[in-house]
């Protein structure tokens, strides 16, 4: 989609830190990091959200992929927290489907 931002970065017309890549995903670091290590996700095609996301096969590289990130990053022995924001209420501020990777401190439960 021509007028989204993560469409953009796959397309590397915006630029980003990326830590990892395959043929269907990509892993770019956020550009507002809530914790020491923050990365996201995508799938290189279009989904506005995990809502809009029919294709199972993908939603499980991009869920394999995440932890396979979260490995590289130095993050999986300590734990660390995937989050899929979803619409509105799920507070998704970026209509295409990401996977927030969150580490490096302990988080706390309830969300807000
Ligand atoms: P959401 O709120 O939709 O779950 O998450 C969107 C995330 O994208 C936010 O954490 C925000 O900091 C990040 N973000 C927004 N714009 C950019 C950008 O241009 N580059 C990068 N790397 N991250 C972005
Ligand atoms: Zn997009």
């Amino acid at each position: 989609m021509a007028d989204c931002l993560f469409c953009r970065i796959v397309a590397k017309e915006i630029p980003a830190t990326i830590v990892a890549e395959t043929d269907d995903a990509l892993a770019f670091r956020d550009i507002n990091p809530a914790a020491p290590v923050h990365v996201l996700v995508i799938p290189k095609t279009h989904h506005d959200s995990l809502a809009h996301a029919e294709d199972e096969q993908l939603l499980g590289h991009l869920m394999a992929f995440a932890a396979k990130v979260a490995i590289q990053e130095g993050i999986r022995d300590d734990g660390y927290r995937t989050v899929i924001n979803t619409g509105r209420n799920g507070g998704q501020t970026v209509d295409h489907l990401h996977i927030h990777v969150l580490g490096g401190r302990r988080m706390t439960w309830p969300p807000g």
